[in-house]
């Protein structure tokens, strides 16, 4: 049975790179109807929040990654890591270490010197006929993992292949410190052994982790899990990404005017393809996703190809529920004897690369009409005064559609010697105050007879 997790530090807000993996982990958890989990590793007092734990959960709500388990934290989990502590001492796996800080710089130090890499000389680790030296009065030791001395850690990475690191590359790693609290790699390793995950998807900044963690679940007898480590998503120059690149928190977005379903979309196609399909659902990515098609090179974030898919789901929503969106982002608009939120979102989403745009265009609708002085000038001229005139008069009777509005319009034309922009033009002033608007019959048929005569009549 598949498990996956995604296991954020709640250091800050949910970025892009952590939603991606989040979405690969559930999606492939999805696929085989396994459970997706989520972990907060919290053990990091000085960086980790309660608000970014909250800002975490907000990001994977709106998102509608739904975890089955969980959230587990990290620090309500330190009674059972002390258990597992305990037992590895006891198993010969881990050992107390009385080197003090300054003498394992120095170990450092004298490493350096000669060109070696820097690691923990062994002092303390335990060996059969070897003898320690007696213990430091007063000093609280680390306990270190014994970590084998020779032989090779070798996986199987589902993105980026076989990878081998050899032991003697791999120091006695600390897993708990002088107050008793464990370390970062080694609670990873227990979490993910308790939580029986069977696959560990995540952002390949954690490779050099996993020959330790791998040590370390061996040394507890537990079966491993598959390791897959995809690449990190750069910025469109082909730097890792930030925030020079714009919005990486995902809950920028929404206030930004994106759909969530626009941003999975998007999300799932950086590393992960599916033949040539850039539009899909997340019940459609769910049935595919596998880890065959992760892909081996970074992706690159391209905010034009996410606006674009922004606008194909904004044209697929429902108008009452992009009107929800919408309405927060008007708090200028004069909804009273207006038209109706939904028609108007029906008329311009078409356009709108994000409901941000898509409030400020309807807006049009909301405001009392301000034409400037000098556009009025140059538009409502003696030469279409008459049919303006004539237009509203007729106005009065004609059937109040898209389609009658037009056929007015053009037999005003006909009737008055004039061409289409110069009846549109000032009747866009005098009904909105702007002269760029959505086709002007539309527009005339949503603000509805009793506005737009008001509005041509005061003008004129
Ligand atoms: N907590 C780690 C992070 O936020 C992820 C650890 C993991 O996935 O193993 O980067």
């Amino acid at each position: 049975k598949v498990r996956t997790r995604f296991a954020p530090s709640p250091t800050g807000y949910l970025h892009l790179g952590g939603a991606r993996t989040a979405l690969f982990s559930w999606a492939f958890a999805r696929h085989f109807g396994g459970t997706f989990v989520l972990r907060i590793e919290d053990t990091d007092l000085e960086r980790s929040t309660p608000e970014a734990v909250q800002a975490i959960i907000e990001g994977m709500e709106w998102l509608g990654l739904q975890h089955d388990e969980g959230p587990f934290y990290q620090m309500k989990r330190m009674e059972r890591y002390s258990a597992v502590l305990a037992e590895m001492l006891a198993a010969g796996s881990a050992y107390h270490c009385y080197s003090s800080p300054e003498e394992v710089e120095a170990m450092r130090e004298k490493q350096r010197a000669i060109g070696e890499k820097p690691r923990y000389d062994g002092t303390w680790r335990p060996e059969a006929g070897k003898t320690l030296p007696s213990i430091p009065a007063d000093r609280k030791p680390v306990i270190r993992f014994k970590n084998p001395l020779d032989g090779e850690v070798t996986w199987d990475d589902v993105v980026k292949g076989q990878i081998t690191i050899a032991n003697r590359e791999m120091d006695d790693l600390v897993i708990a410190r002088p107050d008793g609290t464990p370390t970062y790699n080694f609670c990873v390793a227990v979490d993910d052994w308790d939580m029986q995950i069977t696959h560990v998807i995540r952002g390949d900044d954690h490779v050099n982790n996993t020959p330790r963690q791998i040590n370390i679940l061996q040394a507890l007898g537990a079966t491993l899990p598959k390791y897959g480590h995809v690449p990190m998503i750069l910025g469109a120059d082909g730097e890792k990404l930030s925030k020079r690149h714009g919005a990486v928190s995902v809950m920028d977005y929404p206030a930004q005017g994106y759909l969530p379903e626009a941003m999975l979309n998007y999300l799932s196609r950086l590393g992960w393809s599916h033949g040539d399909d850039e539009v899909f659902s997340m019940e459609q990515m769910c049935s595919w996703f596998n880890l065959d098609h992760l892909s081996k090179s970074p992706a690159q974030f391209n905010p034009e190809k996410l606006a674009w898919l922004n606008n194909h789901y904004i044209k697929l929503a429902d108008n009452s529920r992009l009107a929800g969106l919408v309405k927060p982002a008007m708090p200028d608009a004069q909804f009273d004897g207006a038209p109706p939120l939904d028609a108007v979102i029906g008329l311009l989403k078409e356009r709108a690369n994000t409901t941000v745009e898509l409030a400020n265009s309807a807006m049009l609708f909301y405001r009392q009409p301000q034409p400037d002085a000098a556009l009025l000038v140059q538009h409502l001229t003696d030469a279409v005064r008459p049919a303006l005139q004539s237009f509203v008069e007729q106005c009065a009777t004609v059937a109040w559609n898209k389609a009658d509005l037009s056929a007015l319009m053009k037999s005003t034309l006909a009737a008055h010697g004039l061409k289409m922009p110069q009846l549109a033009m000032p009747l866009r002033l005098l009904v909105t105050g702007q002269l760029q608007t959505p086709s002007i019959d539309a527009v005339l048929e949503l603000f509805g007879r009793d506005v737009v005569v008001s509005r041509i009549l005061q003008g004129i």
